[in-house]
């Protein structure tokens, strides 16, 4: 059983998911195959070349995937071996994951799938995460607000070059603050990431969500950890782990801490989080392969 991350590293139903998706285009079913126009039968021979032209054009552009990011009809190319990191949008280059959490994002605020994110006035939003196309298309919303990790000798809300550093473990929000809170593949690169499962809990409303990715092993009942930190020293308990750091593309790339199995869920309810786990295939919108997990966990209110 292979788990789910950035790393590269899948599993086999993601292999072969891969395999499906050679032509580096997501395949349509038989379903959603333009059809050949009806009007065949009209005795206007001129008018049924038409028909069948604008009925064809018609099927098309209906059968056109949707990407989630930025609400547009529009197709995705690209998908390598790693279909999860992989498969840009045309219009606004959002990869397969990125796609995953706007889609749980739209379907648990009950957003349609298209056109931009459309969220209330007050509806407040932190995203740990300022850059790619997730954060351009949520940043047009008055209540969002992006960031990335810096380091410990930055403040909570400071600005380093311009963008805006938060720990998740030390959030700058008030109790209650936000409705929603976005982390994708980000808690992993932490120690003890249960400290900001509590963090971002106090900071969500009541009926407010946290929803994320983190690479997940399903078949495991309980968290890998990787590493821990003993007396401020960093003790590795398995082969280090990378991945790579959009902040920082041609580094090492950051530790991976922690590998999450089922025991994850079990630890977010005993914080008091109830949880959901979305397991998305979903070729329409873009998402496809064996590592469409999202998950979604709620402040009870
Ligand atoms: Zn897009």
């Amino acid at each position: 059983m292979g788990y789910v991350s950035g790393s590269g590293l899948r599993s086999d139903a993601a292999r072969s998911a891969v395999t499906s998706a050679q032509s580096g285009t997501v395949a349509q079913s038989p379903a959603e195959r333009p059809r050949q126009g009806s009007a065949g039968h009209s005795r206007v021979p001129g008018l049924a070349r038409l028909a069948r032209g604008l009925g064809g054009r018609l099927h098309r552009a209906l059968a056109r995937p949707v990407c989630p990011v930025c609400g547009a009809r529009t197709t995705f190319s690209g998908f390598t071996e790693n279909p999860r990191e992989s498969g840009r949008c045309a219009i606004c280059q959002s990869f397969n994951r990125q796609r995953q959490m706007a889609c749980a994002i739209r379907r648990l605020h009950r957003l349609p799938m298209r056109g931009s994110f459309r969220f209330s006035a007050g509806f407040r939003i932190h995203n740990a995460e300022a850059n790619g196309a997730l954060h351009r298309a949520l940043a047009a919303h008055p209540g969002y607000a992006g960031s990335e990790y810096f380091g410990p000798d930055h403040a909570p809300a400071e600005q380093v070059g311009g963008i805006r550093h938060e720990d998740l473990r030390n959030l700058s929000y008030a109790a209650g603050a936000l409705d929603l809170v976005l982390s994708s593949d980000v808690l992993e690169h932490m120690p003890n990431p249960y400290d900001a499962h509590r963090e971002i809990l106090r900071v969500l409303r009541p009926g407010g969500r946290h929803i994320f990715t983190v690479p997940y092993n399903a078949g495991a009942a309980h968290d890998d950890v990787r590493a821990q930190v003993l007396n401020d020293k960093i003790t590795y308990l398995a082969e280090r782990l990378y991945h790579g750091d959009p902040v920082n593309p041609d580094g090492d790339g950051i530790l991976v801490w922690t590998i999450f199995g089922r025991e994850m869920t079990g630890k977010l309810e005993e914080l008091g989080f109830r949880t959901q786990v979305l397991r998305l295939h979903e070729p329409r919108y873009g998402i496809i392969g064996a590592g469409a997990i999202v998950f979604d966990a709620m402040k009870p209110g």
